[in-house]
C-alpha cells in the first residue's frame, strides 16, 4: 500500500543524521502491509552490498540482515551440517508467498519481532547472536533471544541497526527437532517449539516462539526427564507471557508448546525417558 506520510526515500550508503520518523527499510513487506502514520522517511538498506552469508573459519555463520528468506533457504539446501534441516523448517514456517520469500529479510523478520517469527525461531534456538550498530557507529551484540523482548517489542535503540546475525558452528552441529502448529492449514504459526542436541557436552536446549510473546530458550545441562522439563518451562513462562491474538488462545498455544516440548525431548534422547 501507499504510505502517504512518507515524504522521503533516502539511500543507507549515504549517512545522514538520523531523525525522528525515519525508519530503516529492509524488504518492505511489513512496511508497506499496513499504515505507518508515524514514519516520514525511508532509510533503504537494499543497496548495501552485505554477502547474505559468509561461512567463518571457526564454523560459524554470518547472516547479513539484508538476506532474504529465499537466499537463506537456498543456502541450508546446501549447507553441510547436522542442524541445517532446520533451516528450511523455519524458512518454511514463513507461510508467505513466493513475492514475501524473495523480499523479506532476515533483519526485517528479527526487527518485526512478531512472536511468528520464523527467523526468531530459528536464530534463537540456535543461539544466535545479533550485531547491532548505533548512529554513532558504536557496535555491541546480544544474543537473538534477548534481542526480542515481547510481541513487536526488541532491544534497539533509535536509529539503531541490525547488521547481522551470527549462528555459532557449535549449534550448526547439533540435532535438531522442530515442532509448529497452526489452527489453520497454511497459517501463522501459534506455537512453534525446537529442541537442539549438542553431541559435544550432551547439553539440550529447547526454544519456545510463536506460543509466546518473546523467545524462550530453556538450556539443561544434561537431557532432563518428562516432569523437570515441564516445571522448568511453566517457571519460566509467565501466565501474561502466553501470545493471545486471532492465532490462537494463550490456553491452546501452552498446551501445545508443552506438548511439543515434550515430543523434542523424546526425539533427542536415547529412551525419552529418565
Ligand atoms: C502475506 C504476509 C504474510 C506474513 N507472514 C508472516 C509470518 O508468518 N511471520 C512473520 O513474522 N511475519 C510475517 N509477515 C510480516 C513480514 O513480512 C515479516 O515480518 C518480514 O520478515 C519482515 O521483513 P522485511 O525485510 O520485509 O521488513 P520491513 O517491512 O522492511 O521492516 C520491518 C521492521 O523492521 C525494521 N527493520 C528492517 N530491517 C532492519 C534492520 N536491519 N535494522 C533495524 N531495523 C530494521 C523496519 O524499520 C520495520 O520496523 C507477513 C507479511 C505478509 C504481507
Amino acid at each position: 500500500m501507499d504510505l502517504n506520510t512518507v515524504v522521503d526515500v533516502r539511500d543507507a550508503r549515504r549517512p545522514e543524521p538520523w531523525r525522528p520518523g525515519d525508519a530503516w527499510l529492509g524488504g518492505g513487506t511489513y512496511l508497506f502491509s499496513e499504515p505507518q502514520p508515524h514514519i516520514k522517511r525511508l532509510v533503504d538498506l537494499s543497496r548495501m552490498g552485505w554477502e547474505p552469508l559468509r561461512t567463518h573459519a571457526d564454523g560459524s555463520v554470518e547472516v547479513a540482515a539484508t538476506c532474504t528468506i529465499a537466499q537463506l533457504s537456498r543456502f541450508g539446501r546446501t549447507l553441510a551440517a547436522t542442524a541445517a534441516p532446520l533451516v528450511e523448517q523455519c524458512c518454511r514456517a514463513f507461510l508467505a508467498s513466493f513475492k514475501i520469500w524473495n523480499m523479506a529479510t532476515v533483519g526485517g523478520n528479527l526487527c518485526n519481532g512478531l512472536p511468528a517469527g520464523p527467523m526468531i525461531s530459528l536464530t534463537a534456538a540456535l543461539d544466535g547472536v545479533c550485531l547491532l550498530q548505533a548512529q554513532d557507529g558504536s557496535r555491541r551484540r546480544v544474543k537473538v533471544a534477548d534481542f526480542v523482548t515481547g510481541a513487536g517489542r526488541k532491544d534497539l535503540a533509535p536509529g539503531e541497526l541490525l547488521r547481522s546475525v551470527t549462528i555459532p558452528g557449535r549449534s550448526l552441529e547439533c540435532r535438531t527437532a522442530f515442532r509448529q502448529a497452526s489452527l489453520y492449514g497454511l497459517g501463522r504459526s501459534g506455537a512453534l517449539v525446537i529442541g537442539t542436541l549438542d553431541p559435544v557436552d550432551g547439553s539440550l536446549a529447547v526454544t519456545i516462539t510463536a506460543a509466546t510473546t518473546r523467545p524462550f530458550r530453556l538450556w539443561f545441562a544434561l537431557p532432563p526427564g518428562r516432569g523437570e522439563l515441564r516445571a522448568a518451562i511453566e517457571s519460566a513462562v509467565g501466565d501474561s507471557d502466553w501470545f493471545d491474538d486471532i492465532h490462537g488462545l494463550p490456553r491452546w498455544r501452552r498446551h501445545m508448546a508443552l506438548h511439543f516440548a515434550e515430543q523434542v525431548r523424546q526425539e533427542l534422547t536415547r529412551d525419552g525417558v529418565r
